[in-house]
């Protein structure tokens, strides 16, 4: 659909230093977002030529889910949607889940930063969530032991524990972070979440330029309600992560604006941060473009197109902090393609267009 007015200077595309990115719309709001974001990536000229992979929400057989994992493994890099799955069967497992274990992405980073300008609970937060994205609570272990018993594992591991630490502590040295606060249950799971906790105890000792505190997962939602600018770099596990992340979202404005980055020792996919759906409001141009852009410029920052990310993220914060064109879920009345439409001009206007 040819939702943005027709602009005269669309800059022409240079051979060499392009990169593919495999393109997973998913369901919901998910295409229309990536339309956005291709939009977008036309009048930034950005050297990205995306392999676009639908999978059917119903499907039960994983042809598709394996075409997408080919595709992803050969270009390296992914942006995403949630993908669906309303297949009866039980024995057929989120291909969410799936795709982040196949490619091993074990590790999933939130980067909660305030848009100012941007009406929410909290101001000035800059809150890092690194979760562990590939075991845990979505070990996916469930059965039925004796009618009406159902027994569901969580799995930690060391050696995972071990890297998501290491990972994060390595990150927040490179990002000038100073503290990181793991987020535990380790006085009920003793043994799983201990293990977690421990194993970040252990690799704190080799940073000691950065701090190091824990917290149970109970008390961290009550202080990140009511005092939030405590934390710094927050380390989890995978479900406490998912519900943390959903209440840092929910602190600066919503679903509609963070994206969230998937990596492993391989791979990295990028997505919106909270990983929604979003069936209700798809179809109606209201749908917050933001999240799915901003996941947009992680990649571009994660291929190294520094300047095509900068331009992007430069016209969207004008768009969202300055002029204040917000769709309804920020309390706006702006459609989602007069946002993308501001954020297009803005590109246009700008004075540091790479080309
Ligand atoms: P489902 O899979 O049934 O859609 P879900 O758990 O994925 O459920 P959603 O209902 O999709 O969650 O999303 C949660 C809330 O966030 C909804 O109110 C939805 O409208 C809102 N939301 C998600 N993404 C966006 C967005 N980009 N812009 C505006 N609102 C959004």
């Amino acid at each position: 659909t040819p939702l943005i007015k027709k602009q005269s200077s669309i800059p022409v595309a240079l051979y060499g230093g392009r990169h593919a990115v495999s393109m997973l719309p998913g369901g919901g709001i998910g295409p229309e977002l990536m339309g956005y974001v291709r939009e977008v990536f036309k009048y930034a000229a950005a050297p990205v030529d995306f392999e676009v992979i639908d999978i059917d929400p119903k499907t039960e057989d994983n042809l598709e889910l394996d075409y997408a994992l080919t595709s992803i493994k050969r270009n390296g890099v992914a942006i995403k949607g949630n993908i669906e799955t309303k297949s009866e069967s039980a024995g057929v497992i989120s291909r969410n889940v799936a795709i982040r274990n196949e490619l091993d992405l074990f590790v999933n980073i939130l980067h909660v930063k305030s848009y100012p300008g941007v009406p929410a609970r909290q101001k000035d937060i800059d809150i890092v969530i690194i979760r562990q994205n590939t075991e845990g609570e979505y070990a996916m272990l469930e059965h039925e032991s004796v009618d009406g018993v159902v027994e569901s594992m969580k799995v930690v591991t060391e050696s995972n524990s071990d890297r998501v630490a290491r990972f994060a502590f390595e990150w927040a040295k490179n990002n000038g972070r100073k503290k990181i606060t793991t987020i535990h249950k380790a006085n009920i799971m003793k043994l799983s979440d201990g293990l977690f906790l421990e194993t970040s105890k252990r690799i704190a000792k080799e940073y000691p330029e950065i701090e190091h505190n824990e917290m149970i997962i109970d008390n961290c939602c009550m202080q990140l309600v009511s005092k939030p600018h405590q934390f710094d770099v927050m380390i989890m596990t995978n479900l406490y992560g998912s519900i943390v992340s959903n209440v840092v979202c929910g602190l600066i404005g919503g679903a509609g604006l963070l994206s969230g980055k998937n990596y492993g020792d391989h791979y990295a996919i990028f997505e919106p941060g909270t990983r929604n759906t979003g069936t209700a409001i798809a179809g109606k141009n209201i749908a917050n473009p933001i999240a799915m852009l901003s996941a947009s410029v992680d990649m571009l920052k994660h291929l190294g197109h520094q300047q095509h990310a900068n331009l992007i993220h430069r016209a969207m914060v004008k768009t969202i902090s300055e002029d204040k064109i917000h769709t309804p879920d920020l309390g706006g009345t702006a459609k989602s393609t007069d946002v993308v439409q501001r954020i297009i001009d803005h590109i246009l206007q700008s004075d540091i267009r790479p080309w």
